[in-house]
């Protein structure tokens, strides 16, 4: 099935046997979980976008394996013009959903290892290429979804992974068997991952030679035998579970991180895709990094909605024309289509690598992701100065249903007499969601943290500024002679 629709996605989640913990308890039923729910519902977005004639072109592809169509999600990019889609779709996603749907790290765990088999095939004459590329195939095929699993708990931060004391801080090889190999370890932050079917594991820093036990990468079903999910908490929460209330702000869906336990997890040599090639562990980050701070356009749709429901409350307030607040959007959009203008660039400027799979331009995918790390923030204070304090002493959906203090409420929260107060409590609630609910995890912490945290990228920047180049110009210009 090459491409799966929303509802055979949500079915196909039902078939896996993921062990999953919330709240001190196992997760029986995790896709009708209501916390759970509105992100696997983000997640099937990305399945429904692809067979709608209007998004078939940035929402599918063509297989370069198999020729045929596929979910863009599962391609590998083939040319500038793939990298300049995958752009658009992450900005087409996050305004369809106004949150993190998931789906883009695994997409660019696929590519990051489609770049880097084929290399250290090269090296060392091993055949992960080919194992990489039969494996893609059952991806595209089945039309998966894959959490691609980079992030380490890291324990002690100055010392290596094989200097900790727990040497569990960042996932390992603990025996070689004929069939593979087990692991140990664990992946924090795993957006998506209870919404995967799969889970593509990778080396989270560069590594030296004592390392090699933690160079491996290799894919899992998600619910293979020893892997445990323990879901991360979100601000506001359990207002999911007050059922379809106005106090959720956004009211079909949600993003979400998990704790990823793998204790003792057996991995088939045909599922390995790096092992104990710690010279390549570096290569494999930096390019997955690349290709996920590229993937940040989806925080340029988020920015959409949150503009659309500043201006929405504005207008609602009656204050739509004062000059203060145009200038206020005027900012937020300036602020938001120079993200746009960064994940187009260093798309826009990809190339071509050793294996066909084309790359994003490294320098300006990192600039534009530290840009992610500024700019959703001060979108989100304008937006929050426009809506005003009511944002967060607006009583509750309750209050406004009571018999008691309804009227109340239609009464003293009314602004423009044409807008029902329901809809001003709507668009405020969708603010405080997005700036300060569940989807600020989303919009704003994995904006900062979220591929890479700010230092990351400014270590990336310092490497490939070319500085050399720049005072060479200089230099020249003012007659200073070369020695
Ligand atoms: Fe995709 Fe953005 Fe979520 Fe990362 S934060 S998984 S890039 S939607
Ligand atoms: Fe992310």
């Amino acid at each position: 099935m090459p491409m799966m629709t929303a509802e055979q996605y949500e079915e196909s989640l039902r078939q896996l046997n993921l062990v999953v913990h919330m709240f001190g308890k196992r997760v029986e039923n995790v896709v009708d979980d209501p916390i759970i729910r509105p992100s696997m519902k983000a997640v099937a977005k990305t399945y429904e976008l692809a067979h709608l004639p209007e998004h078939e072109d940035i929402m599918t592809a063509m297989s370069h394996i198999t020729g045929k169509k596929i979910n863009r999600f599962t391609h590998i990019h083939q040319s500038i013009g793939d990298l300049v889609k995958k752009s658009k779709m992450g900005r087409l996603l996050g305004r369809e959903t106004g949150c993190c749907f998931q789906r883009c790290v695994g997409m660019d765990a696929l590519n990051a290892l489609s770049i880097v088999t084929f290399n250290i095939d090269e090296k060392y004459g091993t055949e992960y290429y080919k194992r990489f590329l039969k494996y893609l195939e059952y991806v595209q095929e089945n039309d998966l979804t894959c959490d691609g699993a980079m992030t380490d708990p890291k324990g002690d931060r100055s010392l290596p992974p094989h200097r900790q004391p727990d040497p569990d801080q960042y996932v390992h090889v603990v025996e070689e068997k004929k069939e593979g190999i087990v692991v140990r370890g664990a992946k924090a932050h795993q957006t998506g991952a209870v919404n995967s079917h799969e889970v593509i594991v990778m080396p989270t820093i560069a590594m030296r030679e004592e390392d090699k036990d933690y160079a491996v990468s290799f894919a899992l079903p998600s619910d293979a035998e020893g892997i445990i999910y323990i879901m991360g908490r979100q601000s506001c929460d359990t207002r999911k579970l007050e059922g379809d209330t106005i106090d959720r702000g956004n009211m079909l869906f949600g993003g979400h991180e998990a704790l990823v336990v793998f204790d003792n997890v057996f991995v088939p040599w045909d599922r390995i895709f790096m092992y104990k090639e710690y010279d390549f562990a570096g290569q494999l980050v930096e390019n997955f990094a690349a290709y996920h701070r590229q993937s940040y356009a989806c925080k340029v749709g988020v920015g959409d909605v949150l503009i659309g429901a500043a201006q929405t409350v504005a207008e609602y307030n009656g204050a739509a024309k004062a000059s203060h607040i145009k200038d206020k959007t005027v900012e937020m959009n300036h602020l938001n289509e120079t993200l746009y203008c960064g994940c187009i660039a260093c798309a826009s400027e990809g190339h071509k690598e050793p294996s066909g799979t084309y790359n994003v331009n490294i320098l300006l995918a990192n600039v534009h992701k530290h840009n992610v790390t500024r700019f959703p923030f001060e979108i989100a204070r304008l937006a929050q100065d426009i809506a005003g304090g009511l944002m967060v002493t607006m009583p509750s959906d309750m209050d406004l249903r009571s018999p008691d203090t309804g009227k109340w409420l239609e009464k003293y929260l009314k602004a423009n007499s044409d807008i029902p107060t329901e809809n001003r409590m709507r668009i405020l609630r969708l603010i405080e969601n997005i700036t300060l609910g569940t989807a600020a995890v989303g919009y704003l912490t994995e904006s900062m943290h979220g591929a890479g945290s700010p230092q990351a990228q400014r270590i990336m920047i310092s490497r490939r500024e070319n500085m050399q180049e720049k005072q060479r110009a200089a230099r020249k210009l003012c007659g200073i002679e070369e020695s």
